[in-house]
């Protein structure tokens, strides 16, 4: 038995592109506001607009009686083979799995429904569909971030975090973790950063990755410093 108390992690995951195969909010807004989509496409190009005021922008176009086809859009969204066995491995190792995403919560939510019991939180901009429009109330805003993952970070204790993502959007969290899971873009900037990462697929292949992690990780320290 390893007496050694257990490290205390926590894995925190993005949603679109990571939990699910599709950027599903990017393909949301292009399904209900393409030409606010187009138009924000080109000012983030050409650096007119940050991240923050385009989604805030587009989002807030959409006229709050669609809102429930927007919520809607989200649920045959495909979900990254291994994601259930996944989050069983988790609850197994008793490690808190925490989404943040800077896409709409209610969809992120909805999404997530069927294993809504292994999610020890969701954090997302949140709608208020109240008005005409769409109105978009993030707790996390920052600088050019919707939602700044890192503050999100903040709000829990560990010892060790582990990120999983692919895109911009966790730039930051990833460059403060202890472990970066990394696909796409993500992958890219954290290779160009010169900083360590793991490339990964699917969940299957983050279920294999941490369990060999941590698991040659408490056996290197029960083996301590042993002298010769
Ligand atoms: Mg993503």
């Amino acid at each position: 038995m390893n007496t050694n108390p257990k490290k205390q992690r926590i894995v925190f995951c993005d949603f679109d592109g990571t939990i699910t195969k599709q950027e599903t909010f990017v393909a949301m807004l292009s399904r209900f506001v393409p030409d606010k989509m187009k138009e924000f496409g080109r000012k983030l190009s050409q650096k007119q607009v940050t991240l923050r005021e385009g989604v805030k922008g587009v989002v807030e176009s959409i006229p709050s009686r669609d809102y429930p086809a927007v919520v809607e859009f989200i649920k045959d969204r495909e979900i990254r083979e291994g994601f259930y066995d996944f989050l069983l491995f988790l609850k197994a190792e008793e490690v808190p799995f925490v989404v943040i995403s800077g896409g709409l919560r209610d969809s992120v939510k909805t999404r997530l429904a069927p294993f809504s019991d292994y999610i020890a939180g969701i954090f997302a901009p949140e709608i208020d569909s109240s008005g005409e429009y769409l109105r978009v109330v993030s707790a996390f805003e920052e600088g050019d971030e919707l939602l700044a993952k890192v503050r999100v970070m903040e709000l829990f204790k560990f010892e060790e975090s582990i990120v999983i993502g692919d895109g911009i959007t966790d730039h930051k969290i990833a460059l403060a973790s202890s472990v970066v899971l990394a696909r796409d873009r993500l992958a890219q900037f954290m290779k160009q950063a010169d900083r360590e990462y793991i490339l990964w697929d699917d969940f299957n292949d983050i279920r294999e990755i941490l369990q060999n992690l941590w698991h040659k990780t408490e056996k290197d320290d029960k083996v301590g410093n042993p002298s010769p």
